[in-house]
């Protein structure tokens, strides 16, 4: 057993979601429906406006508006320091696509709604980018 303890808690990788895990190196990606334009997140099997299953990862902006946040005190994770933002963020291109996410690379006192950033990845073992965002 490895003794390198893992910085965050990692996702499963799957079929359906290493799309979004892996997209690191080329920028975040997120589905995009052929049939109506719309994105959607996460994946559902098909498009939740149209219905279509003609949907596929297209690389976004990265750049999204701080729309709710906490500020964790707790030391879930030994090796995740404390205190630290967790947020929910609404992507330029459409505003019902949310990530949940971190906040990271600015004071925990200076996060607030409506504060724009952008995605910045922490690259993990198993070839796993973390989309955090960082202020813009
Ligand atoms: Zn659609």
């Amino acid at each position: 057993m490895s003794e390198a303890p893992l910085m965050r808690p990692l996702p499963v990788i799957t079929d359906m979601n290493s799309y979004f895990w892996r997209s690191g190196g080329e920028g975040l990606r997120i589905l995009r429906c052929g049939g109506c334009d719309r994105y959607s997140h996460p994946y559902v099997g098909r498009c939740p406006s149209c219905g279509s299953r003609d949907v596929k990862p297209q690389t976004v902006s990265g750049r999204a508006t701080v729309v709710g946040f906490t500020v964790n005190h707790q030391p879930w994770f030994p090796h995740v320091p404390v205190p630290y933002v967790i947020a929910y963020v609404e992507l330029e291109e459409q505003s019902d696509i949310r990530l949940a996410t971190n906040i990271v690379n600015c004071p925990v006192e200076d996060v607030a709604i409506g504060m724009k950033v952008k995605v910045v990845f922490e690259k993990q073992d198993d070839d796993i980018y973390i989309p955090l965002f960082e202020p813009a």
